[in-house]
C-alpha cells in the first residue's frame, strides 16, 4: 500500500517510511493512497464465536502494514504492545444506560487511551529501525496524555530519543509527574512557556527544517503520525463487533482535541464499518464544534478547562478530514490551509457543510455540565468517569438520533488521572493503581523553556545521546 500527503506534493511513500518520517515535506500529513475494504465477516464474526481485540488488530492493520512487517511479525508486535494492559479484554465495553455503552479505552500503562495506538507504534519503530540499522530522535508536543503515554512506550529503547514538549503548568500534576519522573537516558521533557499549540507549532517548525530534521534524524510521534491514527482504527470495529455484531448502524460519541481519535473511527467506517454518526464532544474551546455547526473554522484563544487534553485551538489531524471532503483534491487543501495561516478562517462551501452534517454533528460542553455529567452517571450507574469521558457522554446524550441506535460513546481516560475534577463533582477521591501509588513522591526532571524555535533546538542538540 502507497501512503499520498494531504497537500499533495510530497512523494507517496510506503508504511516503514510514513511511519519513520511522521509529517510529509510538503506540511501535509499521510493517508493511505486508497482505503482497503473489510467486512465483519472477514474478521470472523459468522463463524459464532467472537474475535479478541489482537485477532482483530491483526486483521485490520495487515493490510496498511504488510509491505513492512511480516505477518508473523505483525502477531508478535500486536501481542507485546497489548500485554501491558490490565483488562483481558483490553478495551471492555460496559453499559452505561438505555442502548448507550462506554468503551474503556484506558486500561494501559498511562491510564489514557493514546496507550493503545503508541504501545503499538513503539514496538513497530524499534522494528523497523532495527531493519534498517538507524537511531531517530522522536520529537512531539503533548498537551498533556500524549507525552506520558510516549514516553512510556519509548524509553529505555536503545535506537531512539525521545523530546517531549509540553506546555508549562498547563498539564494536570499527574500528567505532567507521569512524564517528568521517567528515569531513563533516552527521555528528555522540555515545559515551554505557552500553549499546547506553542508547543505544536515548535514541533512542526523543527520538521520543516530541513537541516534540523535531517542531523537529528527526526521522527514524530504526535497523533499526525499515521500509524497511531491506524493502530485506532481497531477498537472501532471491536466496540461494533462486541455491541453489535458489527451488523447494526451505531453511532459513536468522542471527545476531541486534536482529532486524531473520531478520526481514525471515520476511517474505520471509510473501510466498510457501518456508522450512521460521529458525534465530536468538545470543552469551551470549542474550534470544532463552530467547525460542524458552521462550516467555518476560527482560531481564537485557547482557554483552560478541567479536560486539558482537549484544549486545542488548531486540531493538526483535521486536515485529514478536509482531505476527504475535498474528494482528496490536496492542492485545494493546501491553499485553504495557507488561508487559514493568513486570515484565521477557513471556509467549506454550504453544499458540502449539509453533506457533512448527514454523519457528523457536534457539541460544546462547559465544565459545569462536564462535573454534573461525572455527578450523574456515579448516581445512575455507580461508575466514575473522567471529565473528558464526561464531554464525550455529554455530548453523545445531547445529540444521538435517537435511544432505538445503539450509542458507544469513548472513555479515553482512567477518572484517577484528574482527581480534582472527580472529587469535585462526586466528593469522592480516586486511587491511583498500585504501579503508580508513589508518583507523587518520586523525583522530576524537567527544562522550562521560552516558546523560542532556536533555543529549544540547542537544548534539544546537546540533551540527546547519540
Ligand atoms: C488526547 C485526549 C483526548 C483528545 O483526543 P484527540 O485524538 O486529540 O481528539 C481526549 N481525552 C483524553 C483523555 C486524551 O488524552
Amino acid at each position: 500500500m502507497q501512503y499520498v500527503s494531504t497537500r499533495g506534493e510530497a512523494p507517496t511513500l510506503k508504511f516503514g517510511e510514513v511511519l519513520l518520517e511522521g509529517l510529509a515535506i510538503d506540511g501535509g500529513l499521510y493517508l493511505p493512497e486508497k482505503w482497503p475494504r473489510v467486512t465483519v465477516d472477514d474478521l470472523g464474526v459468522s463463524t459464532g464465536s467472537k474475535p479478541t481485540y489482537k485477532d482483530i488488530a491483526v486483521k485490520i492493520l495487515k493490510p496498511f502494514t504488510s509491505d513492512a512487517v511480516h505477518d508473523q511479525d505483525l502477531e508478535l508486535l500486536v501481542d507485546r504492545a497489548y500485554s501491558s494492559f490490565a483488562h483481558s479484554d483490553i478495551v471492555p465495553l460496559k453499559e452505561i444506560g438505555t442502548n448507550t455503552w462506554l468503551l474503556e479505552l484506558f486500561h494501559g500503562p498511562t491510564l489514557a487511551f493514546k496507550d493503545i495506538a503508541l504501545q503499538l507504534v513503539g514496538q513497530m519503530f524499534d522494528y523497523e529501525l532495527a531493519k534498517r540499522h538507524e537511531r531517530i530522535t522522536i520529537v512531539g508536543a503533548t498537551s498533556g496524555d500524549t507525552g506520558s503515554a510516549a514516553i512510556e512506550a519509548c524509553k529505555d529503547r536503545a535506537a531512539l530519543n525521545i523530546v517531549i514538549l509540553h506546555p508549562h503548568n498547563r498539564t494536570s500534576e499527574v500528567q505532567r509527574r507521569q512524564m517528568t519522573t521517567i528515569e531513563s537516558p533516552n527521555v528528555h521533557n522540555i515545559a515551554i512557556e505557552g500553549t499546547f499549540d506553542d508547543c505544536q507549532d515548535l514541533v512542526k517548525a523543527m520538521f520543516l527544517d530541513e537541516g534540523f530534521r535531517a542531523e537529528q534524524n527526526l521522527s514524530a510521534i504526535n497523533s499526525i503520525n499515521w500509524a497511531r491514527v491506524m493502530a485506532q482504527i481497531v477498537y472501532y470495529w471491536w466496540a461494533a463487533i462486541h455491541c453489535k455484531n458489527g451488523k447494526e448502524n451505531i453511532e459513536f460519541s468522542v471527545p476531541s482535541g486534536n482529532f486524531g481519535n473520531i478520526f481514525a473511527g471515520y476511517g474505520s467506517h471509510l473501510m466498510g464499518l457501518d456508522i450512521s454518526k460521529f458525534i465530536v464532544g468538545t470543552n469551551q474551546n470549542a474550534v470544532l464544534n463552530r467547525f460542524f455547526q458552521t462550516g467555518s473554522m476560527v482560531a481564537t484563544d485557547v482557554v483552560p478547562t478541567l479536560s486539558p487534553s482537549m484544549d486545542i485551538q488548531i486540531p493538526s489531524n483535521f486536515e485529514r478530514l478536509l482531505f476527504e471532503i475535498y474528494q482528496r483534491n490536496g492542492q485545494r487543501v493546501k491553499e485553504t490551509l495557507e488561508e487559514f495561516r493568513r486570515a484565521g478562517e477557513l471556509r467549506i462551501t454550504q453544499r458540502e457543510l449539509e453533506e457533512l452534517q448527514q454523519k457528523w454533528t457536534s457539541a460544546r460542553i462547559d465544565d459545569d455540565v462536564t462535573l454534573q455529567t461525572i455527578s450523574e452517571i456515579y448516581s445512575l450507574t455507580g461508575e466514575l468517569v473522567d471529565p473528558h469521558t464526561a464531554v464525550g457522554i455529554a455530548a453523545g446524550k445531547a445529540k444521538r438520533s435517537s435511544k432505538s441506535i445503539p450509542l458507544i460513546c469513548l472513555g479515553t481516560a482512567q477518572p484517577g488521572k484528574f482527581p480534582e475534577a472527580v472529587k469535585r463533582a462526586t466528593g469522592i477521591k480516586t486511587k491511583l493503581p498500585s504501579h503508580l501509588e508513589d508518583l507523587y513522591d518520586r523525583s522530576e526532571y524537567f527544562s522550562v523553556l521560552p516558546n523560542d524555535l532556536e533555543m529549544v533546538k540547542n537544548h534539544i542538540q546537546n540533551a540527546v545521546i547519540d
